[in-house]
């Protein structure tokens, strides 16, 4: 079923007025410094970063050039001042990335600096109209190709990726937004355990590394911190009552995941009933993830039979967190045959490659014959390079959580193998959880990057690994269909991060949150840069601050069903509160709450 979220076109910002900040870009136009880039070499060819505006001057663009003699135009419109900014090439507006807090605390000097090319510098909103479309312009990363073009999204579906789409008929009364950056399919994280997002290594770190995952869970440490979610997810009315903070809980790993360009996250294993779950970034593997009730021709075994299933039963990802021992195969298999079932994720062979119990759920699962398309293995750490031949042959896939692995085994997956088979084994790459694993797929992108060059010499393009993030992470749960890339027709979830659009995979693997820039989801525009907080879908949304950043969060929904309407502080403090109240009770310290994101 499709959950519909409150689109209003009147947008009354809660707190986003950002009064301080406003007043102070305002005596911008000083003599503040030029953009200070960190790691741009720019010039006025590749664009600059340097502006003369700003008070206090602007920070530079995370990538920008130096150049800039012409920049920026001072602080009076902040990060837009760009617009007879800099006169550096295609590119140039890279250093925009920071830049734009520069402008918000009152120089403008990144800012403006970085706008020299028609892809730099912050964002900025051109037309207020309806709230229901959006006409986005940048370098669309479709992701198999980029161009500097536009996107235009209605209701929830993208209707047009093109060199323009200003003449297409939706486009007019759209909310146009030049991005002045890279326009991504919003990313989908295949595997985290959202509710453990609230703890991290301070909470629990393992005392040795280990051979499989059934020893770790074994440790004390980790069961009382099992003890502590058990209790802030149990109900009211239970003994000892808990606070019953599942909507909370999986809120928070939802924002997590959003601020970070993730609009699909598979970590609810649950089915729950409860409509929070579609709130936010959407819990694809669960009941409310906002996908619609569609046919599906593949992958069923019987291709062409149409779905018939009435809503709202469309939760037709399945996961195992307790692994193929915990999988009925007549039932797994009878679930694909009748489409219900398109996708079934499942942790087989976690653990070291020399460990029998690991390398036996693998056999395992052959045995079950579930070696089949439908299937999705979950770490596969214990694999060979045969066993990865043999997913590719029969179809089926492979998520990877390098970090996670590394900090419980000491070891990971091996990728580079993988890699190697014909046809293509899909892997896509998700955190598991924040605890000893990444606080979001930004987080796992740096790592898998930096994890590969390390001790497979760089066998992994920039590429490869935003694919498995976008279209081979849709693929690998078989929503291919619907989400994971900018085509006509798909689903409009999609990030704007700013950057050097000249390479804009490498941008991706190495960007940290402050470069995501705005967030859709299912065409709701949830989350983005203050410049665009006019742009919000909701009514209500919160300001906050993002490593330095200013930035709008929209989590409040009309409805008061199952939680809608609590605002981020809310859930924020529920959570806290539940943790403190555990501790004091307990004599436990697993307060306070894993941070929302790390910084830089
Ligand atoms: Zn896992």
């Amino acid at each position: 079923m499709m959950q519909t979220r409150v689109l209003i076109s009147a947008v009354v910002l809660a707190g986003v007025a950002v009064a301080g900040c406003l007043s102070e870009q305002d005596t911008g136009g000083g003599s503040g410094a030029g953009g200070s880039n960190v790691s741009g070499s720019g010039g006025t060819s590749n664009g600059g970063a340097g502006g003369d505006g700003g008070m206090s001057g602007g920070s530079g663009g995370e990538t920008g050039g130096t150049g800039g003699s012409t920049g920026g135009a001072g602080g009076a419109t902040g990060g837009t001042g760009g617009a007879t900014g800099g006169t550096g090439g295609a590119t140039g507006g890279t250093g925009g990335a920071t830049g734009g807090a520069g402008g918000a605390t009152g120089g403008t000097g990144g800012a403006t600096g970085g706008t020299g090319g028609s892809t730099g510098g912050d964002p900025e909103i051109v037309t207020v109209g309806d709230k229901t479309r959006y006409l986005l312009r940048g370098t669309v990363v479709t992701p198999d190709t980029y161009f500097v073009g536009e996107v235009l999204t209605e209701s929830n579906v993208i209707t047009c990726v093109a060199a323009s789409c200003s003449g297409e008929p939706g486009a007019a009364g759209a909310t146009v937004i030049d991005t002045h950056g890279m326009i991504f399919p919003g990313m989908i994280d295949t595997h985290n355990h959202i509710f453990y997002d609230i703890f991290d290594e301070d909470d629990w770190t393992p005392k040795q590394k280990y051979q499989n995952h059934n020893q770790w869970t074994q440790e004390p440490e980790y069961k009382a911190m099992q003890d502590c979610l058990d209790w802030m997810l149990a109900s009211t009315t239970g003994s000892p009552p808990g606070p019953n903070l599942d909507c909370e809980i999986l809120k928070y790993g939802e924002i997590k995941a959003l601020i970070s360009g993730t609009t699909s996250v598979l970590g609810e294993p649950k089915g729950s009933p409860m409509k929070c779950y579609a709130s936010l970034a959407r819990s694809i593997d669960g009941r409310f993830n906002d996908l619609p009730d569609t046919q599906r021709l593949g992958p069923c075994l019987y291709p062409g039979q149409p779905f018939t299933q009435a809503p709202p039963d469309n939760d037709h990802i399945q996961v195992s967190t307790l692994g193929i021992g915990s999988v009925n195969p007549s039932d797994a298999l009878t679930n694909f045959q009748n489409c219900k079932t398109w996708s079934y994720v499942v942790h087989v062979a976690e653990g070291l490659q020399s460990n029998t119990s690991a390398y036996k759920e693998w056999t395992d699962t052959k045995t079950a014959q579930l070696d089949v398309q439908q299937m999705t293995i979950i770490h596969g750490t214990a694999l060979q390079q045969a066993d990865f031949q043999h997913m590719a042959d029969k179809g089926m896939k492979l998520v990877w959580s390098p970090k996670s692995n590394d900090f419980l085994y000491g070891f990971t997956t091996r990728i580079d193998l993988a890699k190697q088979v014909t046809p293509k084994l899909t892997i896509a790459l998700g955190p598991d959880w924040s605890l000893g694993g990444s606080v979001n797929l930004l987080d796992e992108l740096n790592f898998a990057w930096q994890y590969d060059q390390t001790h497979w010499g760089g066998v992994l393009t920039a590429k490869d690994l935003v694919l498995m993030v976008t279209i081979d992470a849709a693929k690998a749960i078989e929503v291919q269909d619907q989400l994971g890339s900018l085509e006509v027709g798909k689903l409009a979830d999609l990030m704007v991060v700013s950057g050097d659009a000249n390479a804009p995979y490498d941008t991706l693997v190495h960007a940290r949150p402050a470069s995501v820039r705005l967030v859709m989801v299912n065409g709701a525009v949830l989350y983005g840069d203050a410049f665009l907080s006019e742009a919000a879908s909701l009514s209500e949304c919160e300001a906050m601050d993002i490593c330095g950043t200013s930035r709008f969060l929209c989590v409040k929904e009309q409805s008061t069903a199952d939680k809608l309407n609590q605002t981020y502080a809310a859930i924020e403090t529920a959570i806290s509160e539940a943790l403190q109240t555990y501790d004091t009770a307990n004599g436990t310290h697993y307060a306070p709450i894993a941070p929302l994101v790390t910084c830089p």
